[in-house]
């Protein structure tokens, strides 16, 4: 006896897919979920948010790809990591949970009612349904001086400017974001998961959705729903329609892919935050690099284990961050600055993930917060994806960047402590050029739009002439919306619950 058809296929169990699976279950949907990973989310190195930085380079928990040489970055290849298994990114992701301002939202998307958005955000901002909160991160002596020095230096900053201990979803520490809301709050009988499944074409009669076609254990396998949400994350969702022929034809031909479905914007307009560091000394002020070490570590594990609550395996290595306008240099030029509680050496993340450097160091991290850089990805004649975020491509985000170093600079000092360099104007492109690093917030590759010409899906969440195909994930975010991309993500999810009228589901 086959099984049951679903109402609904979604494809990809991570942080959109997982969202939207939650509400379809608990608006009567019966769905399938394929999610390439096996994971089921619940590992102790991905529950203790300090060490998910030992997890995002182990293959049991991503998938690593490389991107193409940045021509904005001195031709270097860097690193891409995305999540795999229930949870996606959000599995190893830093847990640092800003929705970003809500003009960000009503700009990015016109065409949607203002008090829906404004509903969306408040559920999710500060206290949401699903019993995740947002609480402070661990803070010290050292992100104190952060935040007052930045309250000192730059005082305009206010609201989702105000310089903050980093909000985190964590309960009695241990993470606990949208997948335990998954957990806790979907209704299990309506939702039929396959792990291990991965999509790799989707099929349609005429211009209608029928199937999709997914691999697991080397056999392939077909399920057929009226409706599938595409939810593979930015990578993955614009190449799954690529494979099965939906895209940019000069792209397909490139790769030998007939086009069923001339569709230009999938892949384009691929969007990532640059992320840049500059190390300083912190005399009096031990920071991960020691913290980490040693019995200063076996104190930080006993505090954790007898639930003290200011222990740095509460959050992320990063514990605090201000955001900073800079009308007068350009409309919507800004910054993102971050104390990075610890020194790294970047180019290397090995096996066992993040390594601390042992000197007594932080760093300020640095980003445009709205980049104007896009890149792609694409084919190559073997099919292979081709990753380009295009970082530091476009004028103004070099002069931000420039900008951003000099914050950094300023906020250094007022902290009290000295920049390990003080670069000169005249070395500072090429110090940017060299040293930037993704993000990891890529967007956008699937963007939303009103025209086909300019997009991917409708405001409805529908890919532009295909009824019944979906995509929800950040891949159909038009710009970013906050400094990090996670609740922006679940965000989508919930608007297209809105859309699908599944909203009392939330
Ligand atoms: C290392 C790292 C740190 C980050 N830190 C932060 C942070 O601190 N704060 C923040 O806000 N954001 C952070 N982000 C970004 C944030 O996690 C992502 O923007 C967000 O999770 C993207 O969600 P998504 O649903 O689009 O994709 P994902 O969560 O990546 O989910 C995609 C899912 O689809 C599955 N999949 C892919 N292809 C297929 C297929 N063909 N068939 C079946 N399944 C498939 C994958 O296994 C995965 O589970 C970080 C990301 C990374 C990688």
């Amino acid at each position: 006896m086959s099984a049951p058809r679903p109402d609904l296929i979604i494809i990809g169990g991570g942080s959109a897919g997982l969202e939207v699976a939650r509400i379809a279950s608990r608006a009567g949907r019966k769905v399938t979920l394929l999610e390439e990973g096996v994971g089921k989310g619940r590992n102790f190195l991905q529950l203790v948010p300090l060490l998910v930085g030992k997890i995002i380079a182990n293959p049991k928990f991503a998938n690593h790809a490389t991107t193409t040489p940045q021509k904005g970055l001195d031709h270097r290849q860097l690193p891409v990591i995305l999540g795999r298994g229930l949870g996606g990114s959000s599995r190893i992701n830093g847990n640092v949970a800003e929705c970003g301002p809500r003009v960000r939202y009503e700009d990015s998307f016109p065409f949607w009612p203002k008090n829906m958005i404004a509903q969306i955000l408040a559920g999710l901002d500060r206290s949401g349904p699903c019993t995740i909160t947002r609480q402070d991160s661990w803070s010290d002596a050292l992100s104190g001086l952060f935040i007052a020095s930045a309250g000192a230096v730059f005082p305009k900053s206010q609201g989702f400017f105000a310089p903050k201990v980093l909000g985190v979803h964590t309960k009695s520490g241990l993470r606990f974001n949208h997948f335990d809301g998954y957990r806790l709050t979907a209704i299990h009988k309506n939702i039929s998961l396959i792990q291990g499944a991965k999509a790799v074409k989707l099929t349609f009669d005429k211009k209608k959705i029928t199937s999709v076609i997914y691999e697991k254990a080397g056999q392939r396998h077909e399920l057929c729903a009226d409706e599938i949400v595409v939810s593979a994350g930015v990578v993955q969702s614009p190449l799954l329609l690529m494979y099965s022929g939906i895209g940019e034809p000069d792209v397909l031909k490139q790769a030998n892919i007939t086009c069923l479905h001339p569709l230009r914007a999938v892949g384009q307009h691929v969007k990532d935050h640059p992320n840049m560091r500059i190390p300083f000394a912190t005399p009096g002020h031990n920071t991960l690099n020691q913290k980490t070490r040693g019995a200063a570590a076996l104190i930080e594990g006993l505090k954790f284990i007898f639930g003290a609550k200011n222990t740095v395996l509460r959050g992320p290595g990063a514990s605090a961050g201000v955001n900073i306008a800079l009308d007068d240099l350009a409309h919507d030029a800004a910054i993102r600055l971050q104390l990075v509680h610890f020194t790294q050496d970047r180019s290397v993340i090995s096996h066992n993930g993040i390594q601390f450097e042992k000197t007594q160091k932080a760093s300020i991290g640095f980003a445009p917060l709205w980049p104007s850089s896009e890149g792609s990805i694409t084919l190559d004649a073997n099919g292979h994806a081709l990753i380009d975020p295009g970082f530091l491509t476009d004028p103004q985000d070099l002069m931000v960047a420039k900008a951003g170093l000099a914050a950094a600079y300023q906020l250094i000092m007022a902290m009290g402590f000295q920049p390990d360099q003080l670069l000169p104007e005249e070395s500072q492109e090429s110090f940017l050029r060299s040293t930037a690093y993704s993000g990891y917030h890529l967007l956008g590759s699937n963007r939303m739009a009103l025209t086909p010409d300019l997009g991917v899906v409708g405001p409805d969440f529908e890919t532009f002439g295909l009824k019944g195909l979906y995509i929800v994930d950040a891949s159909v975010m038009p710009d970013h919306l906050s400094s990090h991309s996670y609740l922006p993500t679940i965000s989508m999810a919930r608007f297209f619950a809105h859309k699908k009228g599944w909203e009392s589901a939330i």
